[in-house]
């Protein structure tokens, strides 16, 4: 038995008022549980000298239970203890007391953990919902009634998936029960519910699993967050830039027709000077439209709304028409080391998606590379669904203390504006979220600085399924 036993007497004062008791008997656990010993024949006030202050009604109730007969219950702290007690006291004899009693004090500390921790969770402005294993609603932090609506009782003991009318497909759940549950791994997503008033919101879920001993789900905490006017924003943002691009887009065209009239001698001769500064028009004209194009794609790209249609495709004749027209627009011969597998030529991928990562990857190793002595290899080739292209230079390099940002939007390192000040940073990123988000694929190089860098690139050829509807990327070359 986990309990400890006491039975006592009751000294009264001269009015009859309980004012001390004295321990007749104890059990084995009584030490275990107060941490008291020998208190047989003692009174309470000698063993526990502070009781009167830290615990008032402790004698009195003592002396109540003996006097009426009438059982009491009570948790009590007794602090000359630092202790918690659940205490059920009996009388059996006029004056005499039993007392039954428990060491909560684990309990309460829990309790107590469990209010702190309550208290912060409610605090925070994030949702948070703790279910059940089979997705019960047990708790819910205030920020959740803020941002759905509901109030708590509401929705605790309901299942979250019917609470909140959620527009997601049925796969979405699947797969989220899968990692939760099955797998017992955190699930992080983008999620669409709905408030209690039927409006949609976006909110950024994550749900860890939380195990027992047994490594079972005891349950599950998902925080939300609220992204419906980042959402928005972005939205927003992307959409001015798709339409202010469109526009953007024809004046550059005109001005390159008019140059490429000009320059033809159609209208009348030109001479040398006027010859050299068309060029420079032409050149700077042709730079605006593939930047105009890049924050195009970008657009599209962030939206989603790209389209992939895969054809067959001469790769090498892709490097090849990229390399020539990169020497003519660096004006520098380079060698070109091209190493192509003779798998590539049932090589089936959509021209414009590979044309923009060439063009990207072979730009800018002419641009960081030096004026001469310029070597570029390029390897390509094709293995178990797999397309693998790496383009290697002997260049700038990349600073070691910039490579982790490279492939942020608008990144440029400082030796590369200083090499070349014309660069937008947005190559890389754009093709990143193509290739990776996109279709699957990864990108990745090795630098070093002032001995070159070596992008390489691997695309799941069967991800290269058409995707209609939408607007194919522009060429950024
Ligand atoms: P941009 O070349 O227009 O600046 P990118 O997104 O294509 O933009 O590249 C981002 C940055 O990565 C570059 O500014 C440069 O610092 C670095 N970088 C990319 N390719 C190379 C390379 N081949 N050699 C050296 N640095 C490179």
């Amino acid at each position: 038995m986990l309990d400890g036993l006491a039975y006592g007497q009751v000294i009264y004062d001269e009015r009859g008022e309980a004012i001390d008791y004295i321990y007749l008997q104890v059990n084995k656990n009584f030490e275990k549980l107060t941490g008291l010993k020998d208190v047989i024949g003692k009174k309470v006030t000698e063993v526990v000298t502070d009781i009167g202050t830290s615990n008032p009604d402790w004698i009195p109730a003592h002396g109540r239970v003996a006097t009426t007969g009438k059982p009491e219950r009570f948790e009590e702290y007794i602090a000359p203890l630092s202790k918690w007690f659940f205490i059920s006291l009996y009388s059996t004899q006029k004056g005499f007391f039993i007392s039954v009693f428990q060491n909560i004090t684990e309990r309460k500390q829990m309790e107590k953990n469990m209010e702190d921790f309550k208290l912060a969770l409610d605090n925070i402005s994030d949702n948070v919902i703790i279910t059940d294993p089979e997705g019960v609603v047990v708790y819910v932090n205030k920020a959740v009634e803020k941002a759905t609506g509901y109030k708590p009782d509401e929705v605790i003991g309901k299942k979250s998936g019917a609470l909140w009318k959620t527009p997601m497909p049925l796969a979405y759940y699947q797969n989220m029960w899968n990692v939760i549950k099955a797998q017992k791994k955190v699930f992080v997503g983008e999620i669409q519910n709905r408030r209690k008033n039927g409006e949609l919101y976006t909110a950024i879920i994550s749900i860890s699993p939380v195990l027992d001993a047994k490594s079972d789900v005891e349950f599950f905490v998902s925080i939300e967050r609220d992204v419906t006017k980042e959402r928005e924003v972005e939205r927003a943002k992307n959409e001015f830039l798709s339409l202010a691009s469109h526009q953007l887009r024809t004046p550059p065209s005109i001005i390159g027709w008019y140059t490429e009239m000009l320059q033809s001698g159609e209208l009348g001769p030109i001479n040398e000077k006027q010859a050299d500064y068309l060029k420079e028009i032409y050149a700077a004209n042709k730079r605006m439209i593939a930047i105009i194009n890049s924050l195009l794609n970008i657009s599209r790209i962030e939206m989603g709304t790209f389209a992939i249609s895969p054809k067959e495709i001469d790769l090498k004749a892709i490097v090849d028409e990229t390399a020539k027209e990169l020497s003519s627009q660096f004006k520098r011969t380079i060698i070109m080391k091209a190493d192509y597998d003779p798998s590539i030529k049932s090589f089936k991928a959509d021209p414009n998606i590979i044309q923009i990562v060439i063009d990207n990857l072979l730009s800018n190793a002419f641009k960081y590379s030096p004026p001469e002595n310029t070597t570029i290899e390029i390897t390509a080739r094709v293995e178990n669904d797999f397309f693998f292209l790496s383009v290697k230079d002997n260049g700038i390099g990349i600073p070691a203390k910039d490579q982790a940002r490279v492939f942020e939007k608008l990144f440029r390192a400082d030796n590369a504006i200083s090499a070349n000040p014309d660069g937008t940073g947005l190559g890389l990123y754009m093709i990143k979220k193509v290739i990776v988000d996109g279709l699957g694929g990864k990108i990745w190089f090795a630098s070093d600085e002032n001995n070159g860098t070596t992008f390489s690139v691997s695309l799941p050829i069967s991800s290269m399924n058409e995707k209609t509807g939408t607007t194919a990327l522009s060429q950024t070359l």
